[in-house]
């Protein structure tokens, strides 16, 4: 069987900039240092989890070159909360996916529930940056859930799915394999309130068995599906430990360097 490494992924959304950056970072490696003390500095442990931030554009350049003076353990990776679906050229405003891959980002936030509100960001586009980002050596991060409506409406799980199905139009079964799902209730996100344990680990079951149904056992055996929602450090545990569950995309709890640590060594 494969061996998914459990991965926790720290949205700042529009937080923090370069300078409250660094001093987040200046926190985050004391805290984590705390942690590896406590665990008598076994590098087995520390290193089993792979962690990343998403800051803003205007931050990555600074906490890339203050995380690796820094030398953190494990590895802090960076990514960002989006790009352009287009290569280069007269389009103000937009970040190509070339940029972020030459500052050394590993992860695309791609099709989050405020991108899609707020912008808004259809699905073609998603479908278009997902290729961008995989192409650019980068790993997308797709956000699938659904609104209170559709939880309403008891189409939960089909709702998330088909925006998946819609995101991957132009990928294949390799290039799924390499892609991290975010399985995010729009309702649940800066709420204060997840689902049950249960009830998550049942939404991404039925994710990995769609996966399963389309591109192949070694393909949904791979691919990372990660749980986000108001997780904090009094439900991660509990969410972890459940069936399927490869990590968190946390948002309001990653502004705060200790919690975000704690969830971390949580996972
Ligand atoms: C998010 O924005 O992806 C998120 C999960 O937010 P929060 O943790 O604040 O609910």
């Amino acid at each position: 069987t494969v061996q998914r490494r459990p991965l926790v992924i720290g949205n700042w959304k529009m937080n923090l900039d370069h300078v409250q950056a660094r001093q987040w970072l200046l926190e985050y490696a004391a805290s984590n240092n705390e942690w590896r003390h406590r665990m008598e500095g076994s590098d087995v442990m520390v290193n089993h989890v792979e962690v990343g931030v998403l800051p803003s554009f205007t931050s990555l350049l600074a906490i890339r070159d203050m995380a690796r003076a820094t030398a953190l353990k494990p590895e802090l990776f960076l990514g960002a909360q989006n790009v352009s679906e287009l290569d280069a050229g007269a389009y103000t405003g937009d970040i190509s996916a070339q940029m972020l891959a030459a500052l050394g980002c590993r992860y695309v936030l791609l099709g989050h529930s405020e991108q899609r509100r707020y912008h808004p960001e259809d699905d073609d586009k998603i479908d278009q940056k997902m290729r961008v980002v995989l192409d650019s050596g980068m790993t997308p991060i797709v956000c699938i859930g659904e609104t209170k409506l559709g939880r309403e409406d008891g189409i939960g799980i089909d709702y998330a799915l088909n925006q998946l199905v819609s995101a991957m139009r132009l990928l294949s079964g390799d290039d799924v394999g390499r892609v991290i799902v975010a399985y995010e209730p729009v309702w649940s996100i800066g709420a204060g309130m997840a689902p049950e344990p249960s009830v998550i680990e049942s939404a991404l079951a039925d994710i990995r068995d769609f996966i399963n149904a389309t591109f192949g056992s070694d393909v949904a055996a791979r691919v990372r599906i990660l749980y986000g929602g108001s997780v904090n450090p009094g439900n991660a545990a509990d969410i972890i430990r459940r069936y399927g569950v490869d990590g968190f995309l946390v948002g309001g709890a990653s502004l705060d360097p200790v919690k975000f640590a704690n969830i971390c060594h949580l996972a």
